[in-house]
């Protein structure tokens, strides 16, 4: 199958490029290992978004035409997981974006003015490729010496529900929204402690939103204050050895879980016959207009690193239309 524009990962990037290409009658296809938005599926039951969906201040539609307010039985500030899978079923469908499911790419082939994807439904090939595959498919550990092989811990994107951790000692490691929810989820049941490596910042006095927001904030406070929650601030987890854990401080002490909410970095389709450049994190090094350093490759979404905003969609959906213009101008 040969397109001109090949998007690898139908996530709110990938899609939101797709309806661009379709509304412009290009020629396109979207390439999605999973269902539509598959990393949302993969999500927590029951997860409420970071970023508020009312009219005025709509940090999580993917455009304004087309907001995810105006869904039916979506009239609260921030939106669950649930309302934004289903608001990106509507978007695809309702656009009738090109999709082909279940079809992960494996690699790009740089070939003579084009790529050849390898593609887990076969070869196809493109004049421009966008990887829109997400900032969160590899989970991030802290740096601490082989924590992530220690059988006593466990990754935030692995965690199911409270149940499995009661009258447990749970370390919660990560200043962010995730530690933050998880530690709060966890309090009822578990004995919880919140490590992290700096100063709690929170989103009341720095705006930012990927500092504590929200109903999280204030619990958060709260069940410190009422000692239900042990706060471990700036005193990072050094080493990890079993379920014993020294911390900056010198103490020591033992936990049965130690839960890491510290992120997530990209995952990266394997590229042949040119380099991809990336920066230490991972993310790929990219021009103005979101090209890689390979010519005709584009990134988009949240591993298009063109601020730091951009992990989150009201940060990316306009350099979307930066990538989008520039195929564009060159088809
Ligand atoms: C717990 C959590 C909560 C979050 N809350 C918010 C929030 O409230 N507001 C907000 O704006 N952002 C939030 N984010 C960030 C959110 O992930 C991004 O805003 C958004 O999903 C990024 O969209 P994306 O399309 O770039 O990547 P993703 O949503 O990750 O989509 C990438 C897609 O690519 C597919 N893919 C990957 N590899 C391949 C391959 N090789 N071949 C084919 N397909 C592939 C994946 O299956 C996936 O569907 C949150 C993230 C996490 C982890």
């Amino acid at each position: 199958m040969r397109k001109d524009v090949l998007i690898i990962g139908g996530g709110p990037a990938g899609l939101l490029l797709a309806h661009h290409f379709q509304e412009h009658g290009i020629d396109y296809r979207v390439l999605e290992r999973g269902k539509i938005a598959e990393s949302w599926r993969a999500m927590r039951p029951g997860l409420v978004l970071l970023s508020p969906a009312v009219p005025g201040t709509d940090w999580t539609s993917l455009t304004l035409k087309h907001p995810l307010w105006a869904m039916p039985g979506v009239r609260k500030p921030f939106p669950t997981r649930e309302d934004f899978l289903c608001y990106m079923e509507a978007f695809s469908r309702e656009h009738g974006l090109n999709v082909g499911e279940n079809i992960a790419a494996t690699r790009i082939a740089v070939t003579r003015s084009s790529f050849a994807v390898g593609t887990t439904a076969g070869e196809m090939s493109c004049r421009f490729a966008v990887l829109a595959t997400g900032a969160s498919a590899v989970p991030h550990y802290p740096d601490v010496p082989e924590i992530s092989l220690n059988p006593f811990v466990l990754h935030a994107g692995d965690f199911v529900h409270c149940m499995a951790y009661a009258g447990r000692r749970v370390l919660v490691i990560g200043g962010g929204n995730s530690a933050a929810e998880l530690t709060i989820e966890l309090a009822g049941t578990a004995k919880v402690t919140l490590c992290t490596r700096r100063p709690m910042r929170y989103f009341s006095e720095t705006g930012e939103l990927d500092d504590i927001r929200g109903s999280s904030e204030s619990i958060l406070k709260e069940l410190i204050r009422f000692g239900i929650i042990r706060l471990r601030e700036a005193d990072p987890a050094v080493t990890v050895s079993d379920r014993r854990v020294r911390f900056l401080s010198g103490e020591e002490q033992e936990f049965d879980w130690i839960l890491c909410a510290t992120g997530y970095r990209p995952g990266l389709v394997p590229v042949e016959g040119g380099e991809m450049r990336t920066d230490p994190d991972g993310y790929p090094l990219i021009s103005a207009v979101g090209e890689t350093t390979l010519p005709g490759l584009y990134v988009c979404g949240s591993m298009a690193r063109f601020n730091r905003r951009c992990a989150f969609i009201h940060g990316f959906r306009n350099y979307i239309e930066k990538v989008f213009w520039d195929i564009a101008d060159r088809l």
